[in-house]
This record gives C-alpha cells, structure tokens and sequence, in this order.
C-alpha cells in the first residue's frame, strides 16, 4: 500500500523527473490537481483511473476530502500517483497529504519536483540568485488567507534586500505592495510577475514595487520582487565593434 506523491513541475510538461514519469506510467490511479498539464495525464497506462481533484480559489476546504479519497485509494492496494503541480511540498499541502496518509498506515514516496517559484522566474531570465545582485531568496505565500494560520511578517520581509518570491500573490498584490514599501523597500525596487510560467501560455510583465498594483496578469502568477527582477540573462547582448 504505497501512494506516490509526485511532483509535476511548473507546467512545461518535460520537466517532470524521470522517477515521476517511471510512477505514472505504471500507475492505475492518477488523482491531479488543476495546474497539471494534460500532456503528463497521457502518460498513465490506458485505463488508468483519472481523478480530478483540482482546486479553484477559495475552494481548499475540500482538502480533508482529498485526504481521505487518497486513503481510500492507497488502501485499495492499487498503484496510486497523487499527481501535484510543481514541487508537492512547496505550497501544495502535500505534507498534510503525506501525514493523513501515514496515520491511515498507507506508504507514501515522495518525488519531488521542480517548483514555480524558481522555474517561473527562470523562464523569464530570472535569477533568482545572482552573484553579485542577490545573496538569498525567501518563498512566501500571498494568500491573503486564513487568520488562523501563521501569518507572513511583510515588515521583516520589507527590510531584507534579497529576492522575493511571492506565490498566490496577485490577488492581494497592492497590499503587498504596500506593506514592503511601509517597511522600507524601495518604491522604485524591480518587479517581474509571470504567468503561467514555463508553458507557451507565458506571459511576463516588468514593473516596480510602487506599480506593482496596475499589473493586469491574472493567476497563475509568481511575483518576483529584487533588483534580479530587472534582468533578463537570456537576452541577446549587443556585442560592441
Ligand atoms: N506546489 C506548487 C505551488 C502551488 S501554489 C509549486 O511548487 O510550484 C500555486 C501557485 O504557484 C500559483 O498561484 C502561482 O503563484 C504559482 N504557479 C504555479 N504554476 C505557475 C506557473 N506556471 N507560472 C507562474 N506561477 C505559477
């Protein structure tokens, strides 16, 4: 009784590890979420049992049912991939996923994957890390979310000078933007936002902090806020004669 947690990668359907694409294409249930491109649903056997469970906003109450479909599946003795979008563990409760699994005695593998918060970015020509720019980078949810959870301290993450990533930002960006400034990042600090990120759906907007609120992109969206969100490493450089 083992049920795979696998991550699916940011949305570019070849970047999927190769251990997640051994899992899914033995599996004989497949439960995804909404993010997951379709093209790595293909890879499950003919007859595989797809299971949508795909989330939209404002819908995460479901997750105890999730939970429990996924119990209900591993104890069902049959290959089950818990298909997630980029990196389980990065803002994708599969750790409550992974934890209602063990209390219920069902085996969990976890097959990490690679996260938007960094390919995003990255398919932008984004570092996010660069020598002599940026030292550090901090992930943080922008769900404006629930009181009940531990917060974000956007004061202290105002005062670092590092790289910011935020996920599920853009609905509540000009609050965001707002409480970096108050605690003392530059107005004037560079800010990219990609959407659908790594897909040929992308789409890139380059702003400042203090415009961060006109940014007409809608979800999925990663904000990247530092002086890296300037640049663009990919691009062409002029070379001088
Ligand atoms: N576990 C996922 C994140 C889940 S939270 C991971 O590791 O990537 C969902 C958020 O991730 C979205 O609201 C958005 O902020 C970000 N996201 C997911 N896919 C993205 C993509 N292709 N491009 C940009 N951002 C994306």
């Amino acid at each position: 009784m083992t049920v795979a947690l696998v991550g699916a990668g940011p949305g570019d359907p070849g970047l999927l590890t190769r251990r997640g694409a051994e899992l899914l294409e033995t599996a004989e249930v497949v439960v995804y979420d909404r993010l997951v491109a379709a093209e790595l649903l293909e890879l499950a056997p003919d007859g595989a049992e797809l299971v949508d469970v795909g989330k939209g906003p404002g819908q995460s109450g479901r997750q105890a049912d999730i939970n429990e479909l996924l119990v209900a599946y591993g104890r069902s003795g049959r290959r089950v991939v818990r298909l997630k979008g980029g990196d389980p563990f990065v803002f994708g409760r599969g750790g409550e996923e992974a934890e209602a699994l063990r209390r219920a005695g069902v085996d969990v593998e976890i097959v990490p994957g690679v996260t938007s918060a960094f390919a995003a970015p990255a398919a932008a020509g984004i570092p996010v890390t660069h020598r002599t720019v940026s030292t550090s980078v901090t992930v943080v949810t922008g769900h404006a979310g629930d009181p009940t959870l531990p917060g974000v301290d956007w004061d202290v993450l105002g005062r670092l000078e590092g790289t910011l990533v935020v996920l599920m930002g853009m609905g509540a960006r000009s609050v965001i933007a707002e409480r970096l400034m108050a605690a003392g990042r530059r107005p004037d600090t560079p800010v990219a936002v990609v959407r659908w990120g790594t897909t040929d759906r992308q789409e890139v907007a380059r702003t400042t902090l203090d415009r961060l609120a006109e940014v007409g992109l809608e979800a999925p969206a990663t904000i990247v806020v530092g002086a890296v969100a300037a640049l663009d490493v990919t691009a062409v450089v002029a070379t001088e004669v």
